[in-house]
C-alpha cells in the first residue's frame, strides 16, 4: 500500500472511531435486529451465527454447494470451462443472506459491508493461496452514481486493506447491460459479453500476476468468467473469485 493510501486508511480509521463514539454503529444483528453487545463477530447475534447456510460441501471448481460429502463437481461444471482458477463463496444464497444482500444493494444499507467483508476475510484467513492483487466486479459509471456505491467495490477494499493486497480497478464495464437476474444460463453468458475492458492503466501491472476477484453473489459464473477472461487475455497468470454468496438457478446447463 502507498504512503498516501496508508494516511488515508489511518484517518478513515480515527474518523469511523469518532463515528462509533458518537453514533453507536450495528447495534443491532444485522440479520435479525436483536440488540448486540458489540462482542459479537461480523454484527451477528449467536442464533444466527448458528444458523446461516454457510456452504460446506461444493463444486471444487465454481463452489456450488453440493449435497454429498467429499469433492465433486457440478454438473455445470462438467461440460463448461472457466477462465478462472475456482470460485468459492461463503455462503448458499438463500434466507437471511437473500434479505441481508437485498438491505445491502438495493436499500442503501452501505453500513453493512464491514459485516459482509468481515465474513470474505474470515473465509481468506483459511485459503491458502497468496494473491497479487484484489479487483472487484465493476458497475456501469452512470448506475453506480444512482446506487451511491459499487456494493462490490466496497467489499473488496475492506478486505484489500485487512490482508494489505492492493485492490485496483483493473476492470471497467464499458456497457450498460440489462441485470442478469431474470435470464437462465446461456442467456446469461450472452448479456455479458464485450461488457468489460481492462483499464489501460493497469495493464503491465496485472501481468504474471495472481488476481482475486471479490462480488457479492454468484449465479451461474457468467460475469466472473467473462472478467476472468479479460484479465487472463491481458497475461494475469491466474484468477480466482470470492463472493460472499452462491445462488443455485436451476442446471440448464
Ligand atoms: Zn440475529
Ligand atoms: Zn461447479
Amino acid at each position: 500500500m502507498s504512503a498516501d493510501k496508508k494516511k488515508k486508511s489511518k484517518w478513515n480509521r480515527f474518523k469511523q472511531y469518532l463515528l462509533d463514539i458518537f453514533f453507536p454503529r450495528h447495534v443491532k444483528c444485522i440479520f435479525c435486529g436483536e440488540e448486540l453487545d458489540g462482542s459479537e463477530h461480523n454484527d451477528t447475534c449467536k442464533n444466527c451465527q448458528t444458523a446461516l447456510p454457510f456452504i460446506v460441501n461444493y463444486c471444487i471448481r465454481c463452489g456450488e454447494p453440493l449435497t454429498h460429502e467429499g469433492e465433486g463437481i457440478c454438473l455445470r461444471c462438467t461440460q463448461n470451462n472457466h477462465s478462472f482458477v475456482m470460485a468459492r463463496s461463503v455462503f448458499e444464497y438463500k434466507g437471511k443472506i437473500v434479505s441481508a444482500v437485498h438491505k445491502y444493494k438495493y436499500n442503501g444499507q452501505k453500513f453493512l459491508c464491514e459485516p459482509m467483508a468481515g465474513y470474505l476475510c474470515d473465509y481468506l484467513a483459511r485459503w491458502n493461496v497468496s494473491f497479487d492483487y484484489i479487483c472487484s466486479v465493476p458497475m456501469f459509471k452512470k448506475k453506480e452514481k444512482e446506487r451511491g456505491y459499487n456494493q462490490a467495490k466496497l467489499i473488496a477494499e475492506i478486505v484489500a486493506e485487512k490482508f494489505d493486497i492492493p485492490h485496483i480497478d483493473a476492470i471497467t464495464k464499458i456497457k450498460n447491460n440489462p441485470s442478469q437476474t431474470t435470464l437462465a444460463f446461456r442467456e446469461r453468458q450472452e448479456n455479458v459479453k464485450d461488457v468489460f475492458a481492462l483499464n489501460e492503466n493497469f495493464k503491465n501491472l496485472i501481468k504474471n500476476k495472481t488476481i482475486l476477484l471479490i462480488d457479492d453473489v454468484y449465479t451461474t459464473g457468467a460475469t466472473a468468467n467473462e472478467i476472468a477472461e479479460v484479465l487472463m487475455h491481458g497475461h494475469a497468470k491466474q484468477v480466482y473469485v470470492l463472493t460472499l454468496a452462491h445462488a443455485l438457478i436451476k442446471q440448464d446447463i
